[in-house]
């Protein structure tokens, strides 16, 4: 019998000197190497483990090679929600990530004009294709819409008061509380109306010599029903107009093209909030724009330019990749016809449940392989959404997969079969629901990279509950 003290490992420079650590040093260098034999060694005397040589080595280079993974990488989206939050929402088009990799690789015009030979102005490069696709004077540019938000109330209702209904107090996402924006943004609250009905004399009642601005805040992720009243944009524009008082209409998700013509439910446009006759109008770039993360303020040319003079925009503006992108995608919008084959926002849009349900049948083989016999998998109808609070309530008809135990198995055997998916080299992504785990194939585009990797899906026992 073994005695603890009898086990046997090798010295460090015993294992530098293996050939499977000289491939590791001349990938991850001498040091990172030597740092990674001390600490699978420092590991194995805890254990009081014999391990030879080359597993001593293997294990290092295992440990380099894990470290040297990228954190950000590649999932597979089969929540059935396309533009994710948490999955990095919009997928962006060939056309800007030509763009962006251009911008990346060479100095560019940035800043500068290149005819004069004079400083210029960033937002110049997007500023005229804004004008031109949503009717508004002028655009300026910014890190994302709470950015946007922000630097409106900073300019506009500094020390003042900016009256919002309390129906649209909205919450975003955790961080995102409108009231802790505005207080952020040195601009005072003044909610009107109640939480379910809000009156224009509600508004009359609340303005005077304080008011900064009044605003309308896209209810994005939630929707009062029954027993309520709004006054509409265009009221509360023509009231706002009367008492010389901008009106903002913060959007959120921002389209500038009318959803219905590919039989989605149609939500407001940009152009339509501007036409109600909003003085600003604020968007996210990555929402239903289907962009680089961007935050967009467009309208008033007078707004507009206190706006891009306020310091904060300095720390907000956007960098020359996200506005190379931004640039490729609102070109598409030129020839909206060809949206849903160029912008992939679109195209996921347009997916047919037709097309959809015949995936699901393809794969419905290939995951009964992979899994086995003791899981349960079906075929079936479902319904996705748009996402980052664009449409709350309105799903496209989608369809997916089920996956459940076959027979009554412990209580976590969906949550570990999740799991399994997750720790897949491309991750996929999916949702538990009732005790199922569910597929929604909307976002599954490229299909063999789906199929591809399932064999090395490791799939627990099922142990049956007692
Ligand atoms: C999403 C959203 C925001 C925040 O936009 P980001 O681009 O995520 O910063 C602000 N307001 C509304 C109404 C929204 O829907």
């Amino acid at each position: 019998m073994e005695r603890p003290e009898d086990f046997r490992l090798p010295s460090v420079d015993q294992v530098l000197r293996s050939t499977v650590c000289e491939l590791a040093s001349a990938r991850h260098g001498r040091t990172a190497t030597t740092d990674a034999v001390r600490a699978v060694l420092a590991r194995l005397r805890d254990d009081r483990a014999s391990v030879p040589l080359d597993a001593v080595a293997q294990r290092a280079l295992a440990a380099l090679e894990d470290a040297d993974q990228p954190s950000q990488r590649p999932v597979i989206n089969l929540t059935g929600t396309v533009l994710h939050t948490n999955l990095g929402r919009a997928l962006l088009p060939d056309e800007a990530v030509q763009a962006v990799s251009r911008a990346m690789r060479q100095p560019t015009n940035l800043e500068y004009d290149v005819e004069s030979g004079r400083r210029g102005e960033r937002d110049d490069h997007v500023r005229g294709l804004i004008r031109e696709l949503t009717g508004a004077e002028d655009a300026v540019l910014v890190n994302n819409n709470a950015a946007a938000v922000m630097l409106v109330l900073n300019t506009l209702a500094k020390d003042r008061e900016a009256v919002v209904s309390r129906g649209e107090l909205i919450e975003i996402g955790g961080a995102f509380r409108m009231p802790d924006i505005m207080a952020r943004a040195g601009a005072r609250l003044r909610e009107v109306g109640t939480t379910n009905r809000t009156h224009l004399r509600d508004y009359a009642d609340a303005i005077g010599p304080e008011t900064g601005l009044l605003m309308k805040v896209h209810t994005s992720n939630y929707v009062v029903k029954g027993f309520t009243a709004e006054v509409s944009a265009t009221e509360l524009a023509g009231f706002a107009s009367q008492h010389g008082l901008p009106f903002v209409d913060d959007l959120g998700s921002g389209t500038l093209v009318d959803l219905a013509r590919w039989g989605l439910q149609h939500e407001r446009t940009v152009q339509d909030a501007l036409g109600a006759g909003a003085d600003l109008v604020t968007f996210s770039g990555d929402k239903l724009l289907g962009g680089p993360q961007a935050g967009i303020v467009a309208g008033r040319k007078d707004l507009v330019a206190r706006l891009a003079k306020n310091p904060l925009k300095r720390a907000l503006r956007l960098d020359k990749l996200r506005l190379a992108a931004l640039e490729a995608v609102l070109k598409l919008y030129r020839d909206p016809d060809s949206l849903p084959k160029r912008l992939p926002t679109l195209r996921l849009f347009t997916r047919t449940q037709i097309e959809l349900r015949a995936l699901a049948e393809r794969l419905e083989p290939k995951l009964a392989g992979a899994l086995g016999s003791g899981w349960a998998i079906k075929p079936l109808d479902l319904g996705s959404q748009i996402g980052s609070g664009a449409l709350p309530l309105e799903t496209m008809p989608s369809a997916g997969l089920s996956m459940r135990p076959a027979e009554r198995a412990s209580g976590r055997a969906v949550e570990d079969l999740a799991a399994a998916f997750r720790a897949l080299p491309l991750p996929v992504i999916g949702r538990i629901k009732e005790g199922a785990l569910l597929f929604d194939l909307r976002c599954l585009e490229d299909e063999a990279a789906f199929t591809n990797q399932l064999n090395g899906l490791r799939v627990g026992e099922l142990h049956a509950s007692s």
